[in-house]
């Protein structure tokens, strides 16, 4: 049995320590472990388990098969869609990832694995929003903090990582609490005094453990789930560091935890699942922003194909984009990179990126007013109006609206309300458009 359980490492051993018995012990601890397999060498070592008389139990070796795991994570999966959690050690810092189904299977088949690492299944909270227990463990006295997401665990259009981080990410997506239950307290009290005297003498009293962090959950019957251990000090170590009482796991570089969405229905990405194809940084995908090649090309200083066509278009050498260069379809192509790499064109670019307006007719001029005309044209109008409404009033008996009574609609409604529309269509301003409209229909009816 592997000596090394002092220190801030994964700490994995405590699952073993847990399971071992010793003689006439039936391997209730008083708690459960979700389904947890550790992994050494890249490869599944040993699975822990709770089984149905509450005992943690390993499952036998040749159970260790990507299948069987599998198979066993993807029974019952979380309705947050939160199939595992999987913590690694990364640059000498604790990295935890949560996966959903897809991550899941990606993990298992695909993924290059850390030399160790910890998956385990994950379990549902108590309430609706996910929590962890915090527990600081000595002989004499034990204190708890409960962390509790902000989110709804089972609202899908937020980030999993906005739902699921408690003690792992930053302070502003959870709320701190203390644990009211008394009974809870000292029950927890209870087992763990157990659990310490039962590592002690399982490992021959080379464990006098006389501090831990421990983290717990508990789920919707109540049951008290040990879902990791942060922190282990032994009473016998000379020279000791202090023991880590901020659980000391983080997120990884792939999720900005930087973000905090107000609603659900703007809820951000925080998962960097896009790669800017411009400066190869993962990105999230709410962070892309739109890009004209003639934006591209406008800003290039020599004849030369630029860096990014030549990423996306790969295959194209520098005759066929001699060739492209001035075809209008080509420069109206558009690709997508991150805000910083658009900021950056936009800041060497004589126009904002936006496509430019085709060019009005070279013919085209104001005129210079001319009332006379106006006004005869609105006499025009009326005497038309005037005649309907006569002919109405004689035959219907209708009030007569004497002189253009009637009701115009003016330009500047007609603009407002398409303004609106656009609003409804979810565009920003089509005011641009219309003015374009007015300026051909005036060419025509010039
Ligand atoms: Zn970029």
């Amino acid at each position: 049995m592997a000596i090394s359980f002092d220190g801030d490492g994964l700490l994995d051993i405590i699952y073993q320590y847990i399971w071992t018995k010793t003689p006439q012990d039936t391997g209730v601890r008083g708690f459960s472990i979700p389904d947890t397999i550790i992994y050494k060498y890249q490869q599944p070592r040993s699975w822990y388990f709770t089984s149905l008389d509450g005992s943690i139990k390993k499952r036998a070796k040749d159970k260790l098969k990507i299948q069987h795991i599998e198979k066993s994570f993807l029974k019952n999966v979380s309705r947050s869609g939160i199939v595992a959690w999987y913590l690694y050690i990364e640059a000498k810092t604790r990295i935890v990832e949560f996966l959903n189904t897809d991550d899941f299977k990606h993990f298992l088949h695909y993924r290059k694995k850390a030399e160790e690492g910890i998956l385990q299944k994950f379990i549902d909270p108590k309430g609706e929003k996910n929590t962890l227990i915090q527990m600081i463990w000595t002989p004499q006295v034990c204190l708890f903090e409960l962390r509790e997401n902000l989110k709804d665990l089972y609202d899908v259009r937020y980030d999993i990582y906005e739902r699921a981080v408690t003690f792992e990410g930053e302070e502003f997506h959870s709320t701190s609490r203390q644990i009211c239950s008394k009974e809870l307290k000292s029950y927890m009290q209870t087992i763990i005094n157990k659990l310490v005297e039962h590592i002690n003498r399982v490992s021959l009293g080379r464990m006098p453990i006389n501090r831990m962090v421990l983290h717990f959950k508990q789920s919707k019957n109540d049951t008290l789930w040990l879902i990791r251990s942060c922190s282990i000090r032994r009473s016998n170590d000379m020279i000791s560091e202090p023991i880590v009482i901020n659980s000391d796991i983080h997120l990884p570089e792939t999720v900005n935890t930087k973000k905090f969405s107000l609603t659900p229905q703007s809820a951000m990405a925080l998962q960097k699942t896009v790669l800017c194809r411009n400066c190869s940084q993962p990105m999230e995908a709410d962070k892309m922003c739109e890009i004209s090649y003639r934006m591209i090309l406008s800003v290039n200083r020599n004849s030369e194909m630029p860096d990014l066509i030549q990423r996306i278009h790969t295959q194209m050498n520098q005759a066929e984009y001699e060739k492209l260069k001035h075809n209008p379809l080509f420069l109206s192509k558009q690709t997508l990179v991150c805000d910083v790499c658009f900021l950056e064109y936009a800041s060497e670019c004589k126009n904002s990126g936006a496509m430019p307006r085709p060019q009005s007719n070279e013919n085209f001029r104001m005129l210079p007013l001319d009332p006379s005309k106006t006004n005869k044209r609105r006499d025009l109008t009326n005497m038309s109006i005037g005649d309907r409404v006569s002919t109405a009033k004689s035959t219907k008996g209708f009030t007569c609206f004497k002189n253009s009574s009637l009701p115009r609609i003016s330009t500047a409604i007609q603009v407002s309300s398409q303004k609106s529309l656009a609003r409804v269509f979810g565009m920003n301003d089509i005011t641009a458009f219309l003015e374009e409209r007015y300026a051909n229909r005036r060419l025509i009816t010039r």
